[in-house]
């Protein structure tokens, strides 16, 4: 049977499903964690529509280990400095079955001194977006955000 993108990801990072409610795990939903095109598809066909924004992932860039950055749509961060989705110190999403695979992958655990950027989690959900199998999910997510993104041809072979 072919390898779901999660199945993938599983593999290319190590990391298996977490549900650790630790005070580090929770701390890590001040930043919204990532989805891959298809979880932001199925957010948008839930309703979560205006809790989503275009953005740009970075890291890859800031860190040097990436020329440029990676167009997408992600959850918003409040004014409060927390991901829309965590109410009351929970996931919103994750009873419904629709929690970005970043956040279902994350734990507390992952240190600097053990962090390799190829494997690491957050690059691996991002590039996802530059995946050519992916492109008519991300084409549906931008025009029914009435997003224009420009994407380089030269970086669809990234994946
Ligand atoms: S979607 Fe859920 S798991 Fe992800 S950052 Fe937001 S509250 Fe945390």
């Amino acid at each position: 049977m072919a390898e779901n993108v999660l199945q993938k990801i599983i593999r290319k990072t190590g990391r298996k499903p977490s549900v650790c409610k630790c005070q580090a795990c929770k701390n890590q939903c001040r930043t919204p964690c990532l989805g891959t095109p298809h979880d932001i598809l199925k957010l948008i066909e839930a309703g979560y529509m205006e809790n989503l924004k275009p953005t740009y992932w970075c890291v890859g860039l800031i860190l040097g280990k990436l020329n440029y950055s990676i167009a997408m749509v992600q959850a918003e961060q409040t004014n409060e400095g927390w991901c829309v989705f965590h109410k009351d110190g929970l996931c919103q999403l994750h009873d419904l079955g629709l929690k970005p695979t970043e956040g279902r992958l994350s734990r507390h655990d992952i240190k600097p001194e053990n962090y390799v950027f190829s494997k690491g989690l957050a690059y691996n959900v991002a590039k996802e977006w530059l995946d050519s199998s992916n492109f008519p999910v991300v084409q549906e997510i931008f025009s029914r955000l009435d997003v224009l993104v420009q994407v380089e041809s030269e970086l669809l072979g990234h994946s």
